[in-house]
C-alpha cells in the first residue's frame, strides 16, 4: 500500500499542540517515528476517539503525552499488559503500544512475548535507541556488542537481541523493521501494520545521540541518521528506489561505524494469518459481550 502523501500535514490534528515544546533532545529521531505513525493513521482517516495509545516508561513512552488520543502512560515494561486489558474490554478500538527497547525487551519482555503469543489485536511500535536513554545511557538488551554505555565503559560483552526474530518466534503475526532515515517506507510499514488483524510488531532503529552516540563518538544526531544509510548496497539501493517493501533482506544491515548490528533485516519480515484473540473469545462465547 503506497504512502498517502496528502496526509503529510493532516496528522497535526492528532497532536496536543498545547503540550509543545516536547522534551526530546535535539537530534533525537523519535519524532520521525511518531510522525510516520500519525501520517499512517491520518491516511486511514482514523477517528482519534477510536485510538488508544498505551506506553510504559522511557523517552519513547513520553510521546503519548503529545498525542490527542485516549492515552495511558503506565508502569515500566507493563504497557502490553495494560493494552491487553483495554483491547479485551474495548475490542473496537485501535490500541497502539509505544515502547522502547529497555522498556519492552528487558523490564517488559515477559509481557511483550505473551501479547505476541496470544495474537491479540495490538500494534506495538518499539523504538530501538540501543540504550536506556531517559535513565542515563545504561546497557540495553539491544546494545550492540563492544559498544560503550554508562554501565559498560569498556565495551559491551553481551550479544544483543534481534527483537524481530524474538517476536516472530513468540508468535507475532506481523513483524517489521524500519529506520528513521527512511520515514516514507516507515509510514508504509505503519499503514500495513495498522491494517493487520492480530498482533503487529514494528521495530524502528532510532539511535540515541545523547548517550549512545556520545559514548561511542558517533557524531551528531544528523550524522548518526545519515550513517544509517551506510547499509549494504542492496538495502541502500532499495531505499533510493523506494522499493523497500515488502522485500525481505535476510542477513542485510551491517553498517559502517558499528551503529547498526550486523545481521539486521529491514522491511516486512513476517506476516501470517491466525485467529485474533478478542474475535476468538467472542466466537467462543457465542458473540456475547459482557
Ligand atoms: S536521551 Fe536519547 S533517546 Fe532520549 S530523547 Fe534524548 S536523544 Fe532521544
Amino acid at each position: 500500500m503506497p504512502a498517502d502523501h496528502r496526509t503529510a500535514s493532516e496528522y497535526r490534528r492528532y497532536l496536543r499542540q498545547e503540550m509543545m515544546p516536547h522534551i526530546l533532545c535535539p537530534g533525537c529521531g523519535h519524532g520521525i517515528v511518531l510522525g510516520a505513525l500519525l501520517r499512517a493513521l491520518a491516511g486511514r482517516g482514523v477517528d482519534p476517539d477510536q485510538v488508544a495509545m498505551v506506553a510504559g516508561i522511557g523517552c519513547s513512552s513520553r510521546l503519548v503525552g503529545y498525542v490527542d488520543f485516549c492515552t495511558l502512560h503506565t508502569t515500566h515494561g507493563r504497557a502490553p499488559a495494560f493494552a491487553t486489558g483495554l483491547k479485551l474490554a474495548r475490542p473496537e478500538l485501535a490500541v497502539i503500544v509505544l515502547t522502547g527497547d529497555g522498556d519492552g525487551l528487558a523490564i517488559g519482555g515477559n509481557h511483550l512475548i505473551h501479547a505476541a503469543r496470544r495474537n491479540i489485536g495490538l500494534l506495538c511500535v518499539l523504538f530501538n535507541n540501543q540504550v536506556y536513554g531517559m535513565t542515563g545511557g545504561q546497557l540495553a538488551p539491544t546494545t550492540p556488542s563492544f559498544q560503550r554505555t554508562a554501565t559498560t565503559p569498556y565495551g559491551n560483552l553481551e550479544p544483543a537481541f534481534d527483537a524481530c526474530r524474538l517476536l516472530t518466534a513468540a508468535g507475532a503475526t506481523f513483524v517489521a523493521r524500519g529506520m528513521t532515515l527512511a520515514p516514507v517506507p516507515l509510514q508504509d510499514i505503519m499503514a500495513q501494520a495498522l491494517a493487520h488483524k492480530g498482533f503487529a510488531f514494528v521495530e524502528v532503529l532510532t539511535e540515541c545521540p545523547e548517550y549512545y552516540g556520545r559514548y561511542n563518538r558517533l557524531g551528531t544526531g544528523a550524522e548518526m541518521l545519515l550513517a544509517q544509510g551506510r547499509l549494504p548496497e542492496a538495502v541502500a539501493d532499495r531505499l533510493a528506489r523506494k522499493t523497500f517493501l515488502p522485500v525481505r533482506e535476510e542477513g542485510a544491515g551491517a553498517a559502517a561505524g558499528g551503529q547498526v548490528r550486523p545481521g539486521l533485516a529491514f522491511g516486512i519480515l513476517h506476516r501470517e494469518e491466525r485467529p485474533e484473540l478478542t474475535e476468538a473469545l467472542r466466537a467462543a462465547s457465542g458473540g456475547a459481550r459482557g
